[in-house]
């Protein structure tokens, strides 16, 4: 067996760059990954809880990866064994996140979009989801809001008026996917996970969202890791290969 790269690890974004945006990996990508981890350390970093990565990424993803980075390394398993949490619960404290999330739901309660339906914040461990449409809609649904959002600004003028108002709080806000935005303490984004890899020189990150304001950029512009954009998950293959692979 091949002696893997010392202090060198590839870590990768979820969707969009192992897998299509909310859907499981291909068998090709399951073991095209399984020999990548014979020549380097691999770690995967998402935005989505654990349970949601397993599903994308296999029941056995934390012994399958290195390193697994769920909630942007918010929860962190190395070699399969749980290695570190925080959550925005002990960070926040009750105090400061009941005043956020009455101010957030009296928000969307005045708020005259066409629909309405279930599960306007999901708290996660590490930030919270909010979704003026709610989490619950159909897929329909979903898309009919999006388009809505994209005219009204639904979402931006909401973003505009927490982050005023919960100033001294020093959160994040952070638009993605179609109908929420994510809300979290500064600093708690995929760079987070770059704390638990300090053995690490060389720090390989693959991801699809690194431009300004996507998921990816402050992790794909650390100075701590060397960069690489992808386009979809073949696009990760095939840069994997000429980097690790080609000899
Ligand atoms: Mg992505």
């Amino acid at each position: 067996m091949a002696v893997r790269r010392p202090g060198l690890i590839a870590l990768f974004d979820v969707d969009g760059t192992l897998t299509a945006p909310r859907k499981a990996s291909t068998l090709k990508m399951v073991e095209f990954m399984q020999n990548l981890r014979k020549v380097v350390t691999v770690g995967v970093v998402g935005g989505s809880d654990l349970v949601k990565i397993s599903e994308q990424l296999g029941k056995s993803v934390i012994d399958d990866y290195d390193f697994v980075f769920s909630e942007n390394g918010l929860v962190a398993h190395k070699d399969g064994k749980l290695i570190g949490t925080q959550s925005l619960k002990t960070h926040l404290g009750e105090e400061k996140l009941k005043e956020f999330i009455n101010f957030t739901l009296h928000y969307i309660a005045d708020l005259d979009i066409p629909i309405k339906r279930g599960t306007f914040i999901e708290f996660r461990s590490g930030m919270l989801n909010v979704s003026p449409i709610g989490r619950n809609c159909s897929q329909e649904e979903r898309d009919e809001f999006e388009k809505y959002d994209k005219v009204h600004n639904i979402r931006s003028k909401m973003v505009t008026v927490l982050r005023e108002k919960f100033a001294h709080f020093n959160l994040t806000f952070s638009i993605g996917g179609q109908i929420s935005f994510d809300v979290f303490p500064t600093g708690w984004d995929k760079t987070y996970c770059l704390k638990y890899l300090d053995d690490f020189k060389e720090i390989h990150f693959f991801g699809d969202k690194t431009y300004k304001g996507g998921n990816d950029h402050e992790i794909y512009e650390s100075e701590r890791t060397v960069g690489h954009t992808v386009i979809s998950p073949d696009d990760t293959l095939q840069q994997c290969t000429t980097l690790f692979l080609a000899s």
